[in-house]
């Protein structure tokens, strides 16, 4: 069997990179990629037998862990039945009964196969729907590479906005205003000024692509309540929060009601699935009897269906609150250990944690009345990136695998169980 180096070099002859996408080459830090040869439940085993705790669960949707078993018998007898059909079919229907019986703010779901896919659909359907173009974004919040997405605030709401990416156009850039998180006046102002402009907000609302960066509920109540006095959508991307904060998502943390809902991630199970969703009165709007194109060759096949039901299936509230308590578990044993660990060598660092997400960052030192709290990009502290190189170096020898970039958040299954805690804590004290 290769090594991760000689397949490294092999996939930079075959693939842009070597990698598939960008954040899986580690650009940035000391080292090429590890390629990954199968997961087991909470560990991932490289090409060279070296076993990993893995905290990056394929970014999120792997919510019962790599390999579940009951995943894994559904899917075997799903591809049985064959595992692409472009036709209608029931499997599909199945996993929207079993979401929609338990998500009573949507009423229909159209299924697609990646996050991206949702966002622009999303994004289109709210334009179709208000016949306005303009969307306002948040920076700091992700939503997959559509090209209106992947631009970068001007400096003030007067600057023009400018892509983020080389090959969006400059007048795709303009109908997408980028707003600071956490800033009522800027929302307020973009109304005032473009209040009838403005197709939809489109927000996280738990911002957990740039790091995790919590929101105040009167904001994201602010963002529903502005959108709705100017006949706005309000669009809840919550790709990485739907079904893993809570089965309902953000929507049903907060009770704040979205006009659209965007999915992906875990509705897959690793599987790929991006759904949109909404009321009947917008979903509707949607082709074949709206004017809203959207379509997919492989959109709601019959495997990545039934992966998404089987592992939807496993997430009962019981299953919330053991999330919540691996977390807390694997909090308290890295807060221990960066405090104590050779001489405090990571006594700066902190770890925030939401549901099962966590985000390691150094502290801030903060007098304000929300001391340390990190709403918006803004707010993380310049010395982030250093202190991940080394912090990531170390725990990846020590067989513990973050995502390979200091914005993104570490994920928490249901596999993360107290004999893996035990074994996170060996590894680190090794
Ligand atoms: C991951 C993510 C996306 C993009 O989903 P893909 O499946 O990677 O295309 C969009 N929005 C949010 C909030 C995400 O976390």
């Amino acid at each position: 069997m290769s090594t991760s180096l000689e397949l490294f070099e092999k996939a930079k002859k075959l693939v842009p990179g070597g990698v598939h996408s960008p954040v899986r080459s580690f650009k940035g830090l000391h080292r090429g990629p590890i390629f990954f040869e199968r997961g087991e439940e909470a560990y991932l085993y490289d090409v060279e037998g070296k076993s990993y705790i893995d905290f990056c669960m394929s970014f999120g949707p792997l919510l019962l862990g790599h390999t579940n078993k009951k995943v894994h018998a559904t899917l075997i007898e799903a591809l049985k039945r064959g595992w692409s059909f472009g036709a209608a079919e029931p499997y599909s229907l199945e996993l929207a009964d079993y979401l929609l019986s338990r998500l009573p703010f949507l009423e229909q779901i159209r299924f697609m196969n990646s996050g991206t896919e949702a966002v622009m659909t999303a994004l289109r359907l709210a334009r179709g729907f208000t016949g306005r173009d303009k969307i306002i974004k948040f920076n700091g919040c992700y939503h997959g590479h559509t090209d209106s997405m992947l631009i970068k605030a001007g400096s003030g709401l007067a600057a023009e906005p400018s892509a983020s990416s080389a090959g969006v156009p400059a007048g795709i850039a303009q109908d997408t205003i980028v707003l600071e998180l956490d800033s009522d006046q800027e929302i307020e102002q973009a109304f005032a000024r473009y209040g009838r402009e403005i197709a939809a907000v489109i927000v996280e609302p738990l911002p957990a692509n740039n790091g995790l960066l919590l929101q105040r509920k009167e904001f994201l109540q602010l963002l529903r309540k502005i959108t709705k006095a100017h006949d706005a959508l309000l669009i809840f991307d919550e790709v990485i929060s739907g079904f893993r904060v809570a089965f309902g998502g953000m929507a049903a943390l907060t009770g704040i009601t979205p006009d659209i809902v965007t999915y992906g991630k875990v509705i897959g199970g690793g599987l790929p699935v991006g759904a949109v969703a909404g009321p009947k009165h917008i979903m509707e709007k949607l082709a074949p009897i709206g004017p809203v194109y959207q379509a997919g060759t492989l959109s709601a096949n019959p495997l990545a269906m039934a992966g998404g039901l089987a592992t939807l299936k496993e997430l009962t509230p019981t299953s919330y609150e053991t999330l919540e308590q691996n977390t807390q578990a694997i909090k308290e044993i890295f807060d221990d250990w960066f405090a104590r660990y050779e001489n405090g060598r990571f006594a700066h660092c902190n770890l925030i944690h939401f549901g099962s997400l966590f985000w390691i960052v150094p502290k801030i030192q903060n007098k304000s009345k929300e001391a340390g709290v990190i709403r918006k990009l803004s707010d993380i502290p310049s010395s982030l990136s250093d202190s991940f190189k080394v912090l990531f170096e170390v725990l990846l020898n020590k067989g513990i695998y973050l995502a390979p970039n200091a914005y993104e958040v570490g994920f928490v299954s249901l596999a993360h169980d107290a004999k893996v805690q035990q074994e996170l804590k060996t590894r680190l004290w090794s």
